[in-house]
C-alpha cells in the first residue's frame, strides 16, 4: 500500500452521450493521473433509473476507448474489466445508509409525493424557503417501528446541522465558505432501495480510495454536503477540485441541446480526435510556455492542476478549426 497515491475517477451519469464539458472533466482526471503516475477510474453514476438515456452507457465507454482515455481498474477480470456501475452496488449504500440511521445522523422520512408537494406549495406561497419541515424527525421510535411493521414506505433523509459554515480548500479556487443554514435534509437512500447521487458518490469515493474529486464547478454547491457525510461517516475526505464552467462566446452556458455539443457531432463534422482532445485540454488550462498543440502524450507530461484557469473556459470554436488544421 503506497500511501498518498492519486486514484482519481470520472463519474458520469449516463444521461446523455459523452458531450464537450464530460470529455473535459474525464481528461483532467486522466492526465493528472497519468502525470502522478496514479489510477483512473471510471465509474456510471446510474443510481437516477429515470434518467438513463438508451445507449448513453455504451456511449460513454466507447467514447472514451476511442479517445484513448482508457480507465485503470473495475471488476471484472484482469485484462478485462468493465467500469464501476453504481447500480450493481447497491448494498454498499445501503449499508452505509443504515449506519448513518444508527448514529442518529439520519433518519427515516414517510412522508408522501402529496405531502412533499403541498409542503413546497406552502412555503412557496408564504415565500420561505422550500425545504423539507423536518416533520418525520418528530416521529418516535416506536411510531417509527410501527410504520416499518406495517410496510409504509419511507425514504432516508440526513439531517443537516443548523447553522454551519463549511469551510473547505478547493485546490483551484482556495478557501470556499458555505454556509448550511438554507440546505435541505438530503434525501440519501429512495424507497426503492437506490442511493441518491450525495450518498453513493461519497461512499464510492471513500471505498474507491479517491485522493483528488475532479469536477465541474456545478457541483460545487453539493459539496458541503459531500464534506458533512464524511464527516457523520468518520472518513477521511479527498482533496477537492472543481474546475471552471464553460461558456459560449456570448458568455452563456454552454449550450445543453445534446447535438450541439456530443463528442459524436464533432467526430462526424470531420475533426479528428487528436485536435478535439487538444482543444478540450485547453478549455480552461494553459502550458507553461503558451504552447497551444499537444499530442495525448505530451498532454500526459506536461498536465498540471496549477495551471487549470480560475477563469471560465470560453468554448471557441474558430480555435477548434485551427487546431484541426494543423494535425
Ligand atoms: N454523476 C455526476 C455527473 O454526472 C458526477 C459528479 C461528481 O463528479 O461528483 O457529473
Amino acid at each position: 500500500y503506497i500511501m498518498n497515491k492519486i486514484r482519481v475517477r470520472f463519474a458520469p451519469s449516463p444521461t446523455g452521450f459523452l458531450h464537450i464539458g464530460g470529455l473535459r472533466t474525464a481528461l483532467y482526471n486522466y492526465l493528472f493521473a497519468r502525470k502522478e503516475q496514479g489510477t483512473f477510474i471510471l465509474r456510471i453514476e446510474d443510481t437516477d433509473q429515470s434518467r438513463i438515456v438508451p445507449g448513453a452507457i455504451e456511449n460513454l465507454i466507447t467514447s472514451l476507448h476511442n479517445l484513448g482515455l482508457d480507465f485503470d481498474e473495475g471488476p471484472g477480470k484482469e485484462g478485462d474489466f468493465g467500469p464501476y456501475i453504481q447500480s450493481q452496488r447497491l448494498n454498499l449504500y445501503q449499508e452505509q445508509a443504515q449506519r448513518l440511521l444508527e448514529k442518529g445522523f439520519a433518519y427515516p422520512c414517510f412522508c408522501s409525493s402529496e405531502t412533499l408537494t403541498n409542503m413546497r406549495k406552502e412555503q412557496q406561497e408564504k415565500g420561505e424557503f422550500v425545504k423539507y419541515d423536518r416533520r418525520c424527525l418528530a416521529l418516535s421510535q416506536s411510531e417509527i417501528r410501527q410504520k416499518m411493521a406495517n410496510g409504509e414506505k419511507y425514504v432516508i433523509r440526513l439531517k443537516m446541522p443548523d447553522k454551519h459554515k463549511f469551510r473547505f480548500y478547493d485546490l483551484i479556487r482556495g478557501e470556499v465558505e458555505m454556509d448550511s443554514s438554507q440546505s435541505d435534509d438530503q434525501v440519501l437512500l429512495k424507497s426503492d432501495g437506490f442511493p441518491t447521487y450525495h450518498l453513493a458518490a461519497v461512499v464510492d469515493d471513500h471505498f474507491m480510495q479517491i485522493s483528488h474529486i475532479i469536477r465541474g464547478e456545478e457541483w460545487l454547491s453539493s459539496t458541503p454536503k459531500h464534506i458533512y457525510l464524511y464527516e457523520c461517516l468518520g472518513w477521511e475526505p479527498p482533496k477537492w477540485v472543481h474546475l471552471p464552467l464553460i461558456l459560449n462566446p456570448d458568455r452563456t452556458k454552454l449550450s445543453k441541446r445534446m447535438n450541439d455539443v456530443s463528442v459524436d457531432s464533432y467526430l462526424l463534422k470531420g475533426y479528428l480526435k487528436e485536435a478535439i482532445i487538444n482543444f478540450v485540454a485547453l478549455l480552461g488550462w494553459h502550458s507553461a510556455d503558451e504552447r497551444e498543440l499537444f499530442t495525448l502524450d505530451e498532454l500526459c507530461e506536461v498536465f498540471s492542476l496549477e495551471r487549470v484557469n480560475k477563469a471560465n473556459a470560453i468554448f471557441d470554436l474558430a480555435k477548434l478549426d485551427w487546431m484541426n488544421g494543423q494535425y
